[in-house]
């Protein structure tokens, strides 16, 4: 919470986490390079998020599951929409920064901003939230951390420390933060969290990134209220001092000022309560599931659809049972208790748009996980311009012998999405399946680039150049000079890294 730690504390964690955390740092690294004033530049702060971004990509936790992702983009946007309209967003951090926002399966409440534009968002957050505005008031107070360049002004106060060992202090504080009490670790673990108390932003960031806030997800649509259940759920949690969960309250602490200021900018804005949506329903279920694995948990969920007070449960609960226990059942591979579950979602979700395309996504994941292609063919339309139901049709189409057909659709969307790993990877096994390696192995690198590991890319990169030169992979004169230019412009940013240390 405060950025007065003494400095030679702070050296000490950061030399402490660089050598657990980087231990391949090259020896005799650089002198510090990045800015002195009250700001690191938007330049460095892009780079030295994607330092972290890259080490997220690899996360056991890093999830891209296509209906959470496109639901969260669907929040997302309009608030960046919003915070351009408002001036927050300034053109020039709009084009220099990520601005994505990337999901971790973690079952903790957590939401943090990195340096760059890049968001981390736990599944457990979306979980126990009610609304898209509880979920939307988290992300704009995080989005208002980045674009008031807290973060920049925070990563100052450490600029006695090169890139790598910042990198380093974060992902370090990251790791303490969702895992205080990892086993084996104990020093590691206490310094890290010290180095993430070194990191929190101050109380004035804390109110401004409210103020802002709640300024940007009211213009984007959302309703106030959203802002204020969520902090009376944070605020209960706080009370339970149940930081274990919700390892958000260590860096937003619910003081009774934050809470007071936020109860009185909802009563100016004269809203009524906050509607659950069915998508809402739909999606906190789905969150629920992916970030509770474990057996006893999915057991739990699905005899919640067989309670005995569910027919007294409102609509939009019921839909919110029956998704996550059919959901539930098939992690459970318990075939029977899926389809009789999903036939009663299909009733429940009856007559709303929505609600039934996520019934169907539904059964289509689990058609393609049974290996029934054909019908996931049936359950989804193939020609959707929509991210889910494209990832999943081109992957029953692979598998079926249409794999020219999934290549087909693949390539004019990477060609608007370049940065779509998933997409990229599944258009390089369409392209295997008929045999046109050099595409495949050029796709592969993309997928690596896309998630900002050069080293690999490169690799996958002088792979094609080597199917080039012995003449294999189909002779594709225009694809061999695309892998040419790919592979300098990877050379040149592992180069570039190299020279930031
Ligand atoms: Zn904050």
């Amino acid at each position: 919470m405060s950025l007065s730690r003494p400095p030679i504390a702070r050296r000490g964690v950061a030399a402490t986490l660089a050598a657990l955390l980087l231990a391949t740092a090259p020896a005799g690294a650089q002198l510090p390079t990045l800015g002195d004033a009250g700001a690191i530049s938007s330049s460095a702060e892009r780079k030295l998020g994607e330092r972290i971004a890259r080490e997220l990509y690899r996360d056991p936790d890093y999830i891209d599951d296509p209906e959470l992702v496109e639901y969260v983009q669907s929040l997302w946007q309009p608030l960046l929409a919003a915070a351009r309209a408002r001036g927050e967003l300034t053109a020039e951090l709009d084009e220099r920064f990520a601005w994505q926002v990337l999901l971790g399966k973690d079952r903790t409440i957590n939401a943090f901003a990195l340096p760059g534009g890049w968001l981390g968002l736990h599944l457990g957050l979306v979980s126990v939230t009610s609304s898209r505005d509880e979920v939307a008031s988290v992300l704009a107070h995080e989005l208002s951390h980045v674009t008031q360049r807290h973060i920049s002004r925070m990563v100052a106060k450490e600029s006695q420390q090169t890139p790598w060992v910042l990198a380093a202090m974060i992902l370090g504080a990251m790791a303490a933060s969702r895992n205080p009490q990892a086993g084996g670790a104990v020093m590691a673990g206490s310094q890290a969290l010290a180095a993430q108390q070194s990191l929190n932003f101050s109380r004035d960031m804390e109110r401004e990134a409210d103020r802002i806030g709640f300024g940007v997800a009211t213009q984007a649509g959302f309703e106030p209220q959203g802002f204020v259940t969520m902090f009376e759920k944070l605020q209960q949690a706080a009370r339970l001092n149940d930081t274990g969960n919700y390892p958000y309250l260590r860096t937003h602490p619910m003081t009774s000022e934050r809470i007071a200021d936020m109860q009185s900018r909802q009563q100016l804005s004269d809203h009524g309560p906050v509607q659950p949506t069915l998508e809402h329903a739909l999606m906190a279920a789905r969150a629920r599931v992916i970030s509770n694995p474990g057996v006893d948990a999915l057991r739990a969920t699905v005899v919640e659809a067989d309670a005995s007070g569910f027919a007294a449960l409102p609509r939009v609960r019921q839909a919110n049972v029956l998704y996550a226990a059919t959901l539930a059942a098939w992690r459970l591979r318990d075939p029977a208790a899926v389809s009789r579950l999903m036939g009663r979602l299909d009733a429940v979700v009856a007559g709303d748009p929505t609600g039934q395309r996520l019934a169907r996504l539904l059964a289509a994941e689990i058609a393609l996980a049974l290996g029934d292609n054909t019908r996931v063919l049936r359950t989804l339309d193939a020609d959707s311009k929509r991210r889910p139901e494209l990832l999943l049709t081109a992957q029953a189409q692979v598998q079926s012998g249409k794999a020219a057909e999934a290549a087909q659709r693949l390539q004019t969307w990477v060609a608007t999405q370049p940065r779509d790993a998933a997409a990229w990877q599944l258009l390089s096994s369409a392209y295997a399946a008929q045999g046109q390696s050099l595409r495949a192995v050029r796709a592969e690198a993309e997928a690596r680039v896309a998630q900002l590991d050069y080293t690999a890319a490169l690799d996958r990169f002088k792979a094609a150049q080597d199917l080039v030169r012995r003449g294999a992979g189909g002779g594709d004169h225009i694809e061999a000079s695309i892998i040419d230019t790919r592979a300098r412009q990877v050379e040149s940013a592992l180069r570039e890294q190299a020279l930031e240390r």
